[in-house]
C-alpha cells in the first residue's frame, strides 16, 4: 500500500485538520499558544542526535486544534502528537510544558528513535472569565 500521492496526502491533512475543530472550540479558555520545537535526527553514521531544524508554531484561537507534527525525516510518515500534552496542560491550567518525543515510525527500513523533537509549549489563557464550561 503506497500513499505517495501528494495531492491525496494534502487532502487527508486538510480533512484531519477540519475534523480536529478549532482551538477556540476545544480549549475555550486559551487565548494563544506557542510551540517551540527543536528537531533532531540520528544518521546511520552516528549514534548522536544531530540538530536538524528549529521551528516555532504560533497557535491562535481560530487555528485548527491539530497538533500532529510531521517527522522531518524524508522517508518517514510518522507524526509527533502533542495533543495529549496540551490537553494535560490546559486541564491543569499550567502555562508551560517541555519534553522530548522520539519518533516511532518504522516504515521504509527506518530505525525506531531515528529522530526526536525537544518541545516547549507555552499557553496563554483568557484573562476575562467567560461563561463557566460545564465539565
Ligand atoms: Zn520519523
Amino acid at each position: 500500500m503506497h500513499h505517495n500521492n501528494k495531492m491525496q496526502k494534502r487532502q487527508e491533512l486538510l480533512q484531519k485538520r477540519a475534523e480536529a475543530g478549532l482551538v477556540s472550540e476545544r480549549f475555550p479558555n486559551v487565548s494563544g499558544m506557542e510551540i517551540k520545537m527543536t528537531y533532531f535526527q540520528r544518521t546511520m553514521y552516528s549514534d548522536s542526535d544531530k540538530l536538524l531544524m528549529l521551528r516555532t508554531v504560533k497557535v491562535m484561537p481560530d487555528s485548527a486544534a491539530y497538533f500532529n507534527m510531521q517527522c522531518m525525516t524524508k522517508e518517514c510518515e510518522n507524526t509527533y502528537n502533542l495533543l495529549r500534552t496540551i490537553n494535560a496542560l490546559v486541564k491543569n491550567k499550567k502555562k508551560k510544558a517541555s519534553g522530548k518525543i522520539y519518533c516511532s515510525g518504522k516504515e521504509n527500513g527506518l530505525k525506531a528513535n531515528h529522530a526526536c523533537v525537544d518541545y516547549e509549549i507555552t499557553v496563554k489563557y483568557n484573562s476575562k472569565r467567560k461563561k463557566a464550561k460545564s465539565a
